[in-house]
């Protein structure tokens, strides 16, 4: 029998409301030996999850049994606009991606299932151990650059990612994109922690990595670099020449869901949330991925680098209270000693 033709199934995923969609077969990444090697070389750093089903991930005709194709999506969204405060990533500043995006992809999938009796749909958003963004490439998404995020030449890599797996043969989209990167260095210039080299992220160095996913002491020799991220990084992205202005990306607006939900995050806050304040601000987010002591441990961390700031003597005196506090976890406490010794230092280095 003849594949079904892309086109209603992405025609589908637009009306849905996703920036981009396209098909690829469930044919094994090809790529998959080069993200063994940087697990072999530990890159995947406090990521300890993504040794788990490492054949999977080789295998994604093993997620569904019968796939035959995959249907992949891209939401855009929204840069951040916020001056002042911590600094969180774009991304995580809406409703959380997961929720809606898996939403929005079982409504697709009820809606296939109603045409087509017959078939499976399994949705994926970060659920599943795919190499979506090869995936996404091999499906005319875009192509990968050296910052090792999604772009869509045109319309950046303001991306979110999402899958479809399905028992239809569906005739693969054309996957035509140019290299968007050429001779372009600017995220490997711009990373702080020199975590970037072409097409390749050492995550040990990541400040995405190391505010949101891990959870012990992050050592200090990255403290200065972490400057005002609180939680993950957009530097790599900010300087991409793709994610200026362009008639393209102007016409692909981003989602509305993905729109700063979060306003102004002030340090000295988040050194002072509860369970309850926490809650009360990130709710909803994707920020919640981070625990109460990562953020307040990542706020210590933020707050070192603010000897400047108008509110420097209550936060100072908010550092001391918890490098003082024996019932503190030990990694905020001492994310607040390493604070006050570098506020001190540069206190110093200026008088
Ligand atoms: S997210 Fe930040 S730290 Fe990580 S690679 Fe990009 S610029 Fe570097
Ligand atoms: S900043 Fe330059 S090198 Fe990096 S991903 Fe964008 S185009 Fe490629």
């Amino acid at each position: 029998m003849a594949p079904h033709a892309a086109h209603t199934f992405v025609q589908d995923c637009l009306e849905a409301g996703f920036a981009l969609a396209g098909v690829t077969s469930i044919d094994p990444p090809e790529r998959a030996p080069i993200f063994e090697q940087w697990l072999e070389d530990g890159m995947h750093g406090a990521m300890q999850w993504m040794e788990r089903h490492r054949d999977l991930r080789h295998q994604p005709a093993d997620l569904l049994e019968d796939a035959r194709s995959i249907i992949c999506v891209a939401t855009r969204y929204a840069p951040a606009d916020v001056k002042g405060g911590a600094a969180v990533a774009s991304y995580a500043r809406g409703d959380d991606y997961h929720k809606v995006m898996k939403k929005q992809l079982h409504a697709l999938c009820d809606q296939w299932r109603g045409a087509f009796p017959d078939a499976q749909f399994r949705a994926c958003v970060d659920t599943a151990p795919l190499l979506e963004r090869e995936l996404a490439e091999r499906a005319g998404l875009g192509r990968v650059g050296k910052n090792t995020m999604l772009i869509d030449p045109g319309a950046g890599s303001w991306l979110l990612l999402g899958e479809v797996l399905t028992t239809l043969d569906i005739a693969p989209t054309p996957a035509d994109h140019d290299d968007p990167c050429a001779s372009c260095t600017r995220c490997i210039d711009a990373c702080p922690t020199e975590a970037l080299s072409p097409w390749r992220l050492d995550a040990r160095r990541c400040i995405s990595a190391m505010t949101i996913e891990q959870r012990s002491e992050i050592d200090v020799q990255w403290h200065d670099a972490i400057g005002e991220w609180l939680f993950g990084c957009d530097i790599c992205q900010d300087v991409c020449p793709h994610n200026q202005l362009t008639e393209r990306s102007a016409a692909l607006p981003s989602a509305p869901w993905t729109r700063d939900r979060l306003g102004l995050v002030p340090v000295l806050d988040v050194l002072e949330w509860t369970p309850q304040r926490r809650e009360a601000k990130i709710a909803g987010t994707a920020v919640t991925r981070a625990t109460l002591d990562m953020m307040r441990r990542n706020a210590c961390i933020v707050a070192g680098g603010m000897a400047g700031h108008a509110d420097l003597d209550s936060i100072r005196s908010v550092l001391e209270a918890i490098a003082n506090a024996a019932d503190e976890p030990e990694m905020v406490r001492d994310a607040a000693r390493e604070a006050i010794r570098r506020l001190d230092a540069s206190l110093r280095s200026e008088s």
